[in-house]
């Protein structure tokens, strides 16, 4: 039985981990973003698979018994092609998604917007800003080139950052002792966030409380519907473990 993983976080790589140690046959896919991936246990595929046709061919040439789209709450575009992709080829789908911070107890306290170019204009009237955004969506930051501000990402984008900027290279999960140490030296008055949501990277968020840190949140896209969800790795696996065999 051939697992295909859809990834790019924390919780595939912890998925392949978890399936490999039982050894059931996993394949993760990683979109290429990132030059230096962390480890993943398994086989490990890079690249697009050119749409959902492209997805569904490659689902059906390389026997894959089931899908698990483990990608980003944000990556909204292969999580569409894989349940498409998964209909047309007549093979199973599990979401394993991060539960939203909707929910978090801080949550009413921030300001929630529904793109990253609302995020930039909320953002303007502070004087020291924290991205933490990912560099996907850093264009859309462009009306703060003349603000001081720090943008925290795994690895530096292709194009250079503007002279206030400041990229701090590091990849989660981040603890609360870090975060506050990072808050604190830079005196950050504003941390800009998408929805990312779980505990990974959750630390910033009791820290923005404890300092008054005003928080701009993204929005996520509503979930596909149809397609079963689950928020953590434990219950992933099970889901896998519970497939006919063969
Ligand atoms: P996206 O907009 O949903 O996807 C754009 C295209 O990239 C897809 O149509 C697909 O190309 C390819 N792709 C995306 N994920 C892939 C994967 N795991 N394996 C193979 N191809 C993939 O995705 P994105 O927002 O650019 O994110 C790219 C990757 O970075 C995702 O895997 C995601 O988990 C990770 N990531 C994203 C964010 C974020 O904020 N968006 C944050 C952290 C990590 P084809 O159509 O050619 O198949």
């Amino acid at each position: 039985m051939t697992v295909l993983i859809l990834g790019g976080v924390r919780e595939g790589r912890d998925l392949a981990d978890l399936l490999v140690a039982e050894g059931i046959d996993t394949t993760t896919s990683l979109a290429g973003r990132v030059k230096y991936p962390a480890a993943i246990s398994g086989r490990v595929r890079v690249g697009g698979f050119g749409g959902q046709d492209g997805l569904a061919q490659w689902l059906l040439e390389h026997q894959v018994a089931a899908v698990v789209d483990a990608t980003h709450p944000f990556a909204e575009q292969i999580s569409a092609n894989a349940a498409a992709a998964c209909a047309t080829a007549g093979v199973p789908l599990l979401r394993l998604q991060r539960p939203s911070w909707v929910e978090h107890p801080d949550a009413a306290n921030w300001l929630w917007v529904d793109t990253a170019k609302q995020a930039a204009q909320a953002a303007a009237s502070y004087q020291r800003i924290l991205l933490t955004i990912g560099r996907q969506g850093l264009g859309e930051f462009g009306s703060l080139a003349d603000q001081e501000l720090w943008v925290r990402i795994v690895e530096l984008p292709d194009a250079k950052l503007p002279p206030r900027w400041h990229p701090i290279l590091a990849r989660g999960p981040f603890t609360l002792a870090g975060e506050r140490e990072l808050f604190e030296d830079l005196g950050i008055d504003c941390l800009v966030t998408k929805d990312s949501g779980g505990t990974l990277t959750e630390a910033k968020l009791t820290v923005a409380r404890e300092l008054g840190v005003q928080v701009i949140a993204i929005r996520r896209c509503p979930t596909l519907v149809g397609v079963e969800t689950v928020s953590d790795v434990a219950a992933a696996a099970a889901w896998v473990r519970s497939l006919p065999a063969g």
